[in-house]
C-alpha cells in the first residue's frame, strides 16, 4: 500500500511548492519581440531552449509531489474525480476519514452512497461526485477486476472521470508521461510560447511534442508550480521567475 503524500504549504494545484532560489544557468535567450503586442505571434523555443528550461525546473525541484493525498490508484483516481472545482486541502480533509474505511471498490460500494455523500459533504457538487464515486467503483468491479486500468481510454470511461482525470492518474500511479493540461498549464504553455493552443488538448498535445522524454515524467508538476507560484494569473513574478530570459511573452515585466 502506497504511502499517504502530505504537505502543508500547496493549496489547489496538487503539488508542493517549487524552492525559492533555484539556480539559473546562462542560455541563449530569444530575442525579446520587438513589438509588445498580444496579437503577435511568438518565435517557437528552440529544443536547447527547451531543454535548458525544464533544467531549470529540475535543478530548482527534483522531484515536484502531488498534494491529493491517496493510497493506491484507486483512492488517486477518487481523489481526482472529487477534486473537480474543489481545493485540494479541502478535497484532502474529507478523503482522510473516507479513504481510511475505503480504500478499495468493494469496500466503497460496502458503504454505500448514502455515506460516501457525508464523507464527502464539504466538497462542491458532492452528490453527483458521491453517485460517480459509487458507479466508478462498479465498473471498476464489473469490467476490470476491481483494479484501475492503464489506459486512458480505459478510464475515460470510468464516470465522473474526463481525459484530465486520466492523465493525472496515469502519470502519478502509473508513471507515464502523461500531460493533464489544468488552468496554470494552459495558462503557462500558451504565455511562455511553449505550446500556444486554443484549447487544453491543443496545448496538453503541444507539450507533449516539446518537451523531451526525460523530463516528462514530472513536467505536469513543474508547470502547474510555474504557473501557481510564479507565473500567476493576474500578476505574473517574471522578475523572479527560472525561465524569463526564454519567455515568449510579450507582457512579461522583465
Ligand atoms: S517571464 Fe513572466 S510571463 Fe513569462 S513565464 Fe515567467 S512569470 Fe510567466
Amino acid at each position: 500500500m502506497a504511502k499517504i503524500i502530505r504537505s502543508k504549504s500547496a493549496k489547489k494545484t496538487g503539488v508542493s511548492p517549487v524552492p525559492k532560489k533555484p539556480a539559473k544557468k546562462a542560455v541563449k535567450a530569444a530575442p525579446k519581440n520587438s513589438a509588445k503586442s498580444k496579437s503577435s505571434k511568438p518565435r517557437p523555443w528552440t529544443a536547447a531552449e527547451v531543454h535548458e528550461a525544464f533544467s531549470r525546473f529540475r535543478k530548482a525541484n527534483p522531484e515536484p509531489k502531488g498534494e491529493l493525498e491517496h493510497l493506491n490508484p484507486y483512492t488517486l483516481l477518487v481523489a481526482v474525480v472529487l477534486s473537480a472545482q474543489a481545493t485540494d486541502a479541502g478535497v484532502n480533509k474529507a478523503t482522510r476519514p473516507l479513504f481510511a474505511v475505503a480504500d478499495t471498490p468493494q469496500k466503497m460500494l460496502d458503504l454505500g452512497e448514502e455515506k460516501v455523500r457525508e464523507y464527502i459533504k464539504t466538497i462542491g457538487l458532492y452528490r453527483n461526485k458521491a453517485k460517480n464515486v459509487i458507479a466508478l467503483s462498479e465498473k471498476l468491479i464489473a469490467e476490470f477486476g476491481g483494479e484501475v486500468p492503464r489506459t486512458r481510454a480505459e478510464i475515460e470511461t470510468l464516470p465522473g472521470a474526463g481525459r484530465k482525470t486520466a492523465n493525472v492518474v496515469l502519470n502519478m500511479a502509473y508513471g507515464e508521461h502523461t500531460m493533464a493540461v489544468d488552468t496554470h498549464v494552459f495558462r503557462v504553455g500558451n504565455r511562455t510560447g511553449l505550446a500556444p493552443g486554443n484549447t487544453p488538448l491543443e496545448v496538453e498535445l503541444g507539450l507533449e511534442k516539446v518537451i523531451p522524454p526525460e523530463f516528462m515524467l514530472h513536467a505536469h508538476h513543474w508547470l502547474i508550480l510555474h504557473g501557481r507560484y510564479t507565473c500567476l494569473a493576474r500578476k505574473p513574478r517574471c522578475e523572479v521567475c527560472l525561465i524569463n530570459d526564454l519567455c515568449r511573452w510579450p507582457e512579461k515585466t522583465v
